[in-house]
């Protein structure tokens, strides 16, 4: 159906529109602070050819490009612009408050939620985008960059922890605004026959926030998504193979990926599942996101609803070495058998204070049952006062408030953080625990599965852990990992590309040293350089010591080091040459590069 917009483009009526919505984005940047409509007088260069030589494309060009979107094209600027020219003046200060709040951070074509990584890159601004509406929008803005050899990046959320959803000198595909969600009784993917099955269809703005909300807040169902209410649905989440807490039950989000509608390199649109275009499908199940299209819209398995969500948490503290050395191989003796299965879910951290914080979550066991699983364990610290101090509860509460902010308002208000910003949509929180990722800056991160294998020799593991644990901490992940995963999620994933070592791994490690007020160029914000050269030393020298003793485990690519070494065989071991030449199938000419992506290594 024509929009509204289209007819007015038809009328020769863009101009004055576009130039209305100019001055109206001009009017609000005190509270916005970023985008200019573009075609005005552009106040920065737009992106050139990626061939040098090649003639940029002409004000003409941009001006017809953007008559052709129903979208709008924007001129773009880091919103932190204002804090480089005036460090201290009231907007400045107003921007870094803002840049503390996810949701801000996404209605920023010009921002990230990584803003650098050192030694590797800082957040860089994609000058152009086009804050696309639906699939045209999409094929225009990759036909306009095939035809102009421009780069092209797209951005979802900016939760990219490489920096993939944005570039300088690029034109950006912005799915901000692409937030339809359908929920499904019976879905059939197209071109399927027979039964269809409980589902869920995201636009590509969509966030997790909307997503449970839709459906499990509205539909009573449970769809396999990320634990941050601001990650996207419908991006790199699900196309990088991402694990949620409860992904020992039901997959990965790729593994319940079951149709896409995406954009190709030659500015098609598909619709890809296992019954048509069944490569490229496979591909995008754990394939990366920014590789092989842009996803417009996709459809998830959803599932019965648990009952219960409970939570383990608390501390452990060794009192010396020696009796930490102890507790970590009673820990790795324990969690093979009574945690590595689909009930239990997150993260038990190991610190270099010798401590083990335990923040792990369970579903569908009464309180009694998770606190009879863990009553041995516990015995056996209270046996001996001498060498440990524990402080741990179990809680638990209706599986379906999970995503329902009213009842953490009411029950547990410190978890959770409301939008504090004015005029925002009811219900748009995040957990105060995902902070700490917010404008985050990374001195080092790296992280790696651990095989099942390895808890076989449980003390030889319990060295590597505490050797590990003298560099840097690190948590070691129950539900990012798949041997003791449910089998029919373990079915449906092995049907993905994910690296096959996920399936021999019992958990996955994350080793992370970084900070939130570090932004590059911004006076009083710069990346204090010694710091980072201790911490990035630290990580490198801790993981050293968890790979040497776990070779070819691999990793997935949503959660892995900048400098990951191997990456190809470390994200999709065995899988790889099918997915590179699935990659030469669909995009011969490389339009779509990322930072260790499927073919970027040309
Ligand atoms: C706070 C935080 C919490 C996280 N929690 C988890 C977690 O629990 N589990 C987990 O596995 N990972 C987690 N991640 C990592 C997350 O999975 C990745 O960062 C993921 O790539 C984010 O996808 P996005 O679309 O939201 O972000 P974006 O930065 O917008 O996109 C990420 C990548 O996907 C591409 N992309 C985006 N949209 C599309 C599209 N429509 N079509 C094609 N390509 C697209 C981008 O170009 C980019 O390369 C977390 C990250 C952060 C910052």
């Amino acid at each position: 159906m024509a929009s509204h917009q289209d007819a007015n483009a038809r009328n020769g009526r863009i101009d004055r529109r576009t130039a209305l919505k100019a001055a109206g984005a001009m009017a609000a940047m005190p509270a916005m602070g970023w985008t200019v409509v573009v075609p005005t007088r552009a106040a920065t260069a737009p992106p050139t050819p990626i061939t040098p030589g090649r003639a940029a494309p002409s004000p003409a060009d941009w001006q017809s490009l953007a008559r052709s979107l129903t979208g709008d094209l924007l001129e773009v600027r880091s919103p932190l612009d204002v804090c480089r020219k005036d460090p201290h003046s009231a907007r400045a200060e107003a921007v870094l408050e803002n840049m503390r709040n996810p949701f801000f951070l996404e209605e920023q074509p010009g921002a990230t939620h990584t803003t650098g990584w050192f030694n590797a890159f800082e957040s860089a601004v994609s000058p152009r985008a086009i804050a696309a509406e639906n699939a045209r929008d999409i094929a225009a803005a990759v036909e306009f960059a095939r035809q102009h050899d421009l780069k092209l990046v797209v951005k979802g959320t900016g939760h990219d922890y490489l920096g993939r959803s944005s570039a300088p000198n690029s034109i950006l595909v912005w799915t901000h605004k692409m937030r339809d969600i359908t929920v499904h009784d019976d879905f059939v993917p197209t071109g399927g026959d027979g039964a269809g099955v409980p589902a869920v269809t995201v636009a590509a703005g969509s966030r997790w926030l909307e997503t449970y909300d839709a459906v499990t807040n509205h539909s009573g169902r449970f769809v396999q998504g990320g634990g941050c209410t601001s990650v996207g649905a419908c991006g790199g989440f699900i196309l990088g193979s991402g694990f949620g807490a409860l992904s020992k039950r039901f997959g990965t989000g790729a593994g319940n990926m079951l149709e896409a509608e995406v954009v190709t390199a030659d500015g098609k649109v598909l619709v890809v599942n296992e019954f048509q275009h069944s490569d490229l499908f496979w591909a995008l199940r754990g394939g990366g996101g920014g590789t092989f299209g842009i996803v417009t819209r996709l459809t998830l398995r959803t599932h019965e609803l648990p009952k219960i969500l409970g939570g383990f948490m608390g501390h452990i503290k060794a009192k010396n070495d020696t009796a930490y050395r102890e507790l970590i191989e009673r820990f790795l003796r324990f969690y093979p058998d009574h945690i590595n299965n689909p009930n239990w879910g997150e993260t038990v951290k190991f610190t270099p204070e010798n401590t083990l914080e335990l923040s792990l979550i369970f579903i569908d066991l009464p309180e009694e049952q998770a606190r009879k699983t863990w009553q041995p364990f516990l015995d056996w610290i209270d046996e001996h006062p001498d060498d440990y101090e524990r402080d741990v509860e179990i809680v638990s509460v209706p599986f379906k408030d999970y995503w329902n902010i009213d009842f953490w308002l009411e029950n547990y208000p410190a978890l959770i953080q409301e939008d504090p910003r004015k005029d925002q949509p009811a219900g748009q929180f995040w957990w105060k625990t995902n902070d700490s990722a917010v404008s985050e800056y990374m001195y080092g991160y790296a992280s790696r599965w651990i095989p099942l294998e390895n808890f076989k020799d449980p003390a030889a593991l319990a060295r590597t852990f505490f050797d590990a644990s003298r560099h840097w901490n690190f948590k070691l992940y129950v539900n990012k990992a798949m041997a003791g995963a449910a089998p029919e999620a373990v079915e449906r994933d092995r049907r993905t590309c994910i690296n096959p070592t996920v399936f021999d791994a019992a958990a996955w490690i994350l080793m992370q040293a970084s900070d939130t007020d570090v932004f590059p160029g911004v006076p009083g914000h710069e990346p204090d350089r010694t710091k980072a050269e201790i911490l990035a030393s630290r990580v490198a020298s801790g993981i050293e010591v968890i790979r040497q003793a776990t070779p070819g485990a691999g990793n997935y690519a949503n959660e892995a080091d900048y400098h990951e070494p191997d990456w190809q065989e470390a994200f999709w071991g065995t899988h790889y040459p099918r997915l590179l030449a699935i990659k030469k199938r669909y995009d011969p000419t490389g339009m779509f590069q990322t930072h260790h992506s499927v073919g970027s290594e040309s």
